[in-house]
């Protein structure tokens, strides 16, 4: 089926427009078969210096087209996006394993972005203001950065690239991109779709290979003005670190701890289904994903009924089978972690009321696939209720009041997305303002970002900056301020006033 979907069995890196071989590869398996997709390569640090130089050059020119004309670019990817999303969806679920659905909903995000961008061509809005000064003009306006690094990672592995390198070209940087080793298919077929829309050589460079050797290779690489990473909140700590001590500008998005607040007034019903979508959906491995539920107490019964009784309803197996809910774990690393956690929770004295095993047999042959499960009584302190767990694992933690179910949902380290149940409307707006988390969602599950808006968290989640939205504009721009002093002497500001 690979074969059929995907015209090579061995990707190559793009470099200054070229397909170039580099010699060590490894396979990806499909993690929901065990089935190599394609070889992927092993790229070096010697491949991530011929990118950067390359794209130092391209973006010279690239930064003096006018924005409008760059944007157009950005027009035709997302009409060829939208052209292969069927194809491109099918090779997503191959290599990452979500369902068909999600992965059609992915490649949208991805097509929605490079609407949004292309229209940021004729907005890229500075500011005028008046200056302090007779006949002076002064105004701010963004300049791009130079070459940028994107880091991206396997959850997502089009829509993240698309909030990065769309708003990174849009505003007339050169990109060297590194995705994740275990998905690199979008970025072979997103290269490819730049490629025929007339992207200038060099301004796009793909480079395939692991983070310890490419990754790092970016991370210290001079010419490369600014890092944008997505990943675990280890890796891009160390990032971090060694970004600042090169004063090199990094954004970073990491992990989550997120909720779902279920008051005493709530539909439940409505709560259930957002509960599963948003806990179960992508197996649980979206940085957004649902891993507790904090509940309040008078409805702590009914609600554990009506989840169980949903969860019984989930199909788990190959998400290219349209009846399929919950796909695979994306590898045994994966399921490992998951299964450790599992351990970790009982000795912590939660009490599992589903799940809590990997599912084994005929249908789940040669995959990674683990139970959708459920612990109820945790409490706000227990390892389940404060770490990443990355899977399909909710535990439920009981409260007597919404006070304190406020308290408890921002008593984790991270701060990515929570939601609330409710419906009293005071208690929606003050909701909105206590939640600590980047993202806040009212009678909805925690996942379900919209490209327009930004995304992100606070915390331990990420260092301040935002993906998509026209927040991500400052990421890869510099604010320039200019002043036009037209009045032929010279003035000077805070002294020649009267
Ligand atoms: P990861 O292990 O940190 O990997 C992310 C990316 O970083 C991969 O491309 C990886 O390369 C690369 N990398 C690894 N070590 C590196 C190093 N020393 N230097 C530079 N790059 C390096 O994370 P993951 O397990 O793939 O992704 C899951 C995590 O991402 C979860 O914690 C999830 O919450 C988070 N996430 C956050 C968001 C958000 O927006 N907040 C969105 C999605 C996911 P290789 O894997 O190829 O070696």
């Amino acid at each position: 089926m690979s074969q059929t979907l995907l015209d090579v069995k061995k990707l190559e890196n793009f470099i200054g427009g070229e397909w170039l071989e580099t010699g060590n590869t490894t396979p990806v398996n499909n993690p929901a078969t065990g089935e190599t997709v394609v070889e992927v390569p092993l790229s070096t640090a010697e491949h991530v210096n011929q990118a950067v130089a390359t794209a130092k050059k391209a973006q010279k020119e690239w930064a003096l087209v006018p924005a409008p004309q760059r944007a157009e670019v950005l027009l035709r990817v997302g009409n060829l996006m939208k052209e292969r999303k069927e194809r491109l969806s099918q090779l997503l679920t191959m290599e990452n394993g979500k369902v068909l659905e999600e992965a059609r909903g992915e490649v949208q995000e991805g097509i929605d972005m490079a609407f949004y961008m292309a229209g940021e061509g004729r907005r890229l809005f500075g500011h005028t203001t008046p200056a302090e000064l007779n006949d002076k003009f002064a105004m701010s306006v963004r300049s791009p950065v130079g070459v940028v690094g994107i880091i991206t990672p396997w959850n997502f592995p089009i829509a993240i690239a698309t909030w990065k390198s769309f708003p990174a070209i849009v505003a007339g940087n050169a990109v060297v991109w590194k995705p994740a080793t275990e998905t690199p298919i979008m970025a072979y077929e997103l290269a490819k779709i730049f490629e025929e829309a007339g992207l200038p050589k060099g301004v796009l460079n793909v480079v395939f290979g692991k983070g310890s050797s490419v990754g790092d290779a970016m991370v210290h690489h001079d010419d490369i003005r600014v890092i944008s990473f997505t990943g675990s909140n280890d890796t891009g700590r160390n990032i971090a670190a060694e970004c600042g001590r090169q004063l090199k500008k990094v954004s970073l998005e990491m992990g989550g701890k997120n909720a779902v607040i279920v008051m005493d007034d709530a539909d439940l019903n409505l709560a259930v289904e957002g509960i599963v979508w948003s806990a179960f959906g992508t197996s649980g491995q979206r940085c957004t994903a649902c891993s507790r539920v904090i509940v309040h107490e008078d409805v702590k019964e009914e609600l554990e009924k009506r989840l169980l009784a949903e969860m019984e309803k989930l199909t788990i197996g190959n998400g290219l089978d349209e009846s399929i809910k919950v796909g695979p774990i994306i590898n045994k690393a994966g399921l490992d972690k998951i299964k450790k956690y599992m351990e970790i929770g009982k000795n912590e004295g939660a009490k599992l009321l589903a799940g809590g095993e990997e599912l084994t047999g005929e249908n789940f042959k040669d995959g990674y696939y683990f139970a959708p499960t459920l612990f109820t009584d945790a409490t706000p302190d227990m390892r389940i209720s404060q770490e990443e767990i990355f899977g399909p694992v909710v535990s439920l933690i009981p409260v007597k009041s919404f006070e304190e179910a406020i308290e408890v949902n921002n008593g984790v380290s991270y701060g990515l997305s929570s939601s609330i149940f409710t419906r009293d409307a005071n208690r929606v707006f003050q909701a909105q303002r206590d939640l600590d988390t980047g993202i806040v969602y009212v009678n909805a599950g925690t996942t379900g970002a919209e490209i327009h808006l930004p995304f992100g968290g606070t915390k331990g989640t990420g260092n301040g900056h935002r993906d998509s939205g026209v927040q991500a504009l400052d990421v890869f721009t510099e604010w320039k301020a200019v002043y036009v002093d037209y009045s032929g002497k010279l003035q000077r500001a805070q002294i020649d006033v009267d």
